[in-house]
């Protein structure tokens, strides 16, 4: 069974609920899911621990988003905190910065980057990382702030080897998306191909970056499917093999025990 180690599941993109995308995944043989609250407000963040309360399959993330660190306040990072402490929320994320985006302030989105990554220390819970047009960046900040203490993810892998190979030195695995499946993704396939076996992992970020043979609908957790299947492909590997220690990788990084069932 494969782990979608990084999907949106909130009311915001999902209106009625996540059991539909939730039951055709688990047809599709994705068992288990790491839901990210993260959004405008903080009602991401409360539904992804409330859902992984509720259901044995899924488990939770909570942080401030680089998009949403200029209009986060006090009130909400309290919020924020007391929820990370939750023993169903395995991570705190996804964090970092987007210059790509902009939405926020570049100096704003370091400082509550380097705030986050304070936070994942001392609850001693690794860190998810989102990071766009901002590799440098991103790597000197995981430096100065120690974030290897505690390790993470760079989700939706996007970058080339050489930062494949510098993130992973700071402790940090690596999650690609649908983003892979795209025929013109030359350095992150590289990464994907060279990257050794038990720091991969597969993810959708859903409901965005559908794979191939998807790509453009909406995202959903059952895809990832596609994004491993691709994975295997370029690594010379069965299907089986890179689901079993994608699924492994995840589990192990997010201090999870696999649900049986
Ligand atoms: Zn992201
Ligand atoms: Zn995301």
């Amino acid at each position: 069974m494969l782990i979608d180690s990084h999907c949106h599941l909130d009311p915001t993109y999902l209106p009625s609920g996540p059991d539909d995308v939730l039951t055709r995944a688990k047809a599709a043989g994705v068992g288990t899911f790491v839901c990210i609250g993260v959004g405008r407000d903080l009602g991401a963040a409360r539904a992804a621990v409330a859902l992984a309360g509720q259901r044995h399959d899924v488990f939770a993330t909570v942080g401030v988003h680089p998009h949403d660190a200029a209009t986060t306040d006090e009130q909400a990072f309290d919020e924020i905190a007391r929820l990370a402490r939750q023993p169903r929320v395995v991570a705190v994320g996804e964090i970092g910065l987007d210059y790509h985006y902009d939405h926020s302030p570049r100096d704003v989105q370091k400082g509550v980057f380097r705030r986050m990554i304070a936070l994942a220390r001392e609850l001693r819970k690794p860190i998810v990382i989102h990071t766009r047009s901002a590799a440098a960046d991103t790597l000197s900040i995981l430096e100065e702030e120690k974030a290897r203490d505690v390790g993470g993810i760079i989700h939706c892998f996007s970058e080339d080897r050489a930062f494949a190979e510098r993130a992973m030195a700071l402790d940090f695995d690596l999650s690609f998306s649908g983003i892979l499946t795209f025929k013109n993704a030359h350095a992150i396939r590289e990464a994907a191909r060279y990257a050794p076996a038990d720091r991969i992992m597969v993810e959708t970020d859903s409901p965005f970056l559908a794979p191939v043979p998807v790509r453009g609908k909406p995202c959903e957790p059952a895809y990832v499917v596609h994004t491993a299947r691709c994975l295997a492909e370029l690594r010379g590997e069965s299907f089986d093999a890179v689901a079993q220690q994608t699924t492994m990788n995840a589990a192990k990084r997010l201090a999870f025990e696999l649900p049986s069932g």
